[in-house]
């Protein structure tokens, strides 16, 4: 059989069993060793037998485990790297590769290329600090947790992607308390405690790194009550947050930097996912 009659097949058979189709493409690259582009160049050539006992064996737990593909394969791309995640890590999500994105951006702007210290508060497998650590030179990145676990993982992805990132554990502010920072950007958890969410997520991913309190937004509160004495004067402030929390950041900003420039950034999708603070520098 072809490749692509083989991954029609697949992806029919996913859909059927009311899974992602998005999963075989994912599994296909990881079974070949081939990126997409590669594999569409071959997709008329007679698929090896040893390929598809390789993709047939995960595939079938991924149909019947629960398990989300990127465990099973054993990495998630993000921001065009290959982070290596497992059970006790969340899988990077697009939205996280957008708020990496506004981050550079919004660097440029309000920093214009000067060196800065940035904190990645509740790293998981380390996508934001790492990230930010390879694509931009001038950032010198801190990034902390609070699970052990969670930062063997972060480091072993520093490790892998050649990335400049200092790893501190502990809750919160705690590890980075006495530093001062340029930049502080965090993805906390934020799902409100008692939303449905899907059990291929829940039952898989940490459930410490996706709860938030009752509102899902305890660790906003937490975070921003210590945070001035952490910041340079001149500092930015980007978190991630739920698309119907645009009010209570600005408000919670506010709370706390009553002078500051607060921003909120929508997605891809159009949703109000994200709000960066301006602190000094800008409108003051
Ligand atoms: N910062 C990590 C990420 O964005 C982990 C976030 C979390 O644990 N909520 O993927």
């Amino acid at each position: 059989m072809t490749y692509r009659k083989f991954i029609k097949a697949k992806q029919e058979e996913a859909l059927e069993n009311d899974k992602e189709e998005s999963a075989v493409y994912l599994l296909m690259e990881a079974v070949t060793g081939l990126e997409t582009n590669a594999l569409y160049m071959r997709s008329d050539d007679e698929m090896k037998k040893e390929d598809e006992e390789k993709f047939n064996s995960i595939f079938d737990k991924y149909l019947h485990d629960n398990k989300p593909i990127q465990y099973l394969i054993g990495y998630s791309n993000f921001y065009g790297y290959d982070f290596y995640v497992n059970e006790d890590v969340l899988i990077p999500r697009c939205e996280t590769e957008e708020l990496v994105e506004n981050v550079l951006y919004k660097y440029d702007d309000f920093f214009k290329g000067k060196k800065v210290d940035v904190c990645d508060l509740a790293t998981g497998s380390g996508c934001i600090g790492i990230t930010l650590s390879l694509e931009e030179k001038n950032m010198n990145v801190v990034a902390t947790d609070i699970s052990d676990k969670a930062l063997a993982v972060a480091k072993k992805n520093n490790e892998k992607l050649g990335g400049r990132v200092t790893f501190l554990q502990g809750d919160m502010l705690k590890p980075v308390e006495g530093k001062k920072f340029d930049i502080f950007v965090s993805n906390p958890p934020y799902i409100p405690d008692d939303e449905l969410v899907d059990s291929l997520v829940k039952d898989n991913e940490p459930n410490i790194a996706l709860f938030g309190g009752s509102d899902g937004m305890k660790f906003y509160r937490i975070i921003l009550s210590g945070l001035k004495k952490l910041l340079k004067p001149k500092a930015m402030v980007a978190f991630e947050h739920g698309y119907d929390k645009k009010d209570e950041m600005y408000k919670l900003a506010k709370a706390y930097f009553p002078d500051a420039k607060v921003e909120c950034i929508k997605d891809l999708e159009g949703k109000d996912r994200m709000t960066f603070i301006y602190v000094g520098g800008i409108d003051e």
